[in-house]
């Protein structure tokens, strides 16, 4: 699932072909996405100019001439690729978009979990699926003493407060995981457990592993491609995850894999205690 390294990287991607370009055409072969996707897409987007392309948490933000923002979002199995038309279509593409660049964008989902919906700019953080988002992990105001607010009397496990959009808005299981493995910190420890420098660590750490990832132009395992439809390449550096029963990138102990919930956690039990 991309998560937002995958996310941040797309969308640099994206910015570079996208920005300035006017929209020609738009096709949509297949509506049934998580949620129905507008038989107005095509009125909404056709004519358009691509002013900005940004981000919000893992929501890609589409800012388009006349105020309006066309908002998607991957779910699980997503890719936004800007490529050439000629290239055939495959299975699972979705909607296409001609650009006057006389370059394509594509909307590829196979397991069709993802978002795509136009709306006014002023209505943007109305939407349902963005106001109650926590903060960006790159904002300022994302610090130790704002994670501590909501470990402190959380019965929860860090790794479970970690995907929680809520408390902090992008991170996923893969980056959960690795968060922890740089601070030393297990998977499972009860949130409000830690003590209060360990939070400061694990905030501190949020951003680094993050942008570590976002300079590897994230992690592909299945799905995942950039806005080239290119691999990322940090699931060559990850310490923990998809790891267990080998060797800690540290000491001689085997990573273990533990189920909480329906995801794995993984973790080095001599480097993590
Ligand atoms: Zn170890």
């Amino acid at each position: 699932m991309p998560e937002l390294p995958e996310v941040e990287t797309i969308c640099r991607g994206l910015q570079l072909h996208l920005e300035g370009r006017r929209i020609l055409r738009v096709k949509v072969i297949e509506r049934r996405l998580r949620c129905l996707v507008d038989r107005k897409l095509a009125q909404y987007l056709e004519g358009k100019t691509i002013v900005r392309v940004g981000r919000m948490a893992k929501y890609i933000l589409i800012s388009l001439s006349d105020d309006v923002v066309w908002v998607v979002h991957l779910g699980m199995s997503g890719k936004l690729v800007h490529i050439d038309p000629e290239i055939p279509r495959q299975k699972h593409d979705h909607i296409l978009v001609s650009l006057d660049s006389g370059r394509e964008l594509r909307y590829h989902d196979p397991r069709r979990f993802g978002l795509s919906l136009v709306v006014a700019v002023n209505e943007l953080h109305g939407l349902p699926q963005l106001k109650h988002l926590g903060l960006d992990p790159f904002d300022n105001r994302f610090t130790g003493f704002h994670l501590h607010s909501f470990t402190k009397r959380s019965e929860r496990r860090i790794r479970d407060l970690l995907l929680d959009q809520q408390v902090v808005a992008g991170i996923g299981n893969i980056y959960a995981n690795e968060i922890l493995a740089r601070v030393g910190v297990r998977p499972t420890t009860r949130a409000r457990r830690l003590k209060r420098s360990k939070i400061d660590e694990i905030a501190a750490m949020i951003p680094e592993v993050l942008d570590e990832a976002i300079r590897w132009c994230g992690t592909s395992f299945s799905d995942y491609r950039d806005a080239d439809d290119k691999f990322g390449e940090f699931q060559n550096h990850l310490r923990v995850y998809d790891r267990g029963g080998e060797q800690c990138r540290h000491c001689p102990s085997p990573i273990k894999r533990v189920a909480i919930g329906n995801r794995s956690a993984f973790y080095c039990p001599s480097c993590q205690k």
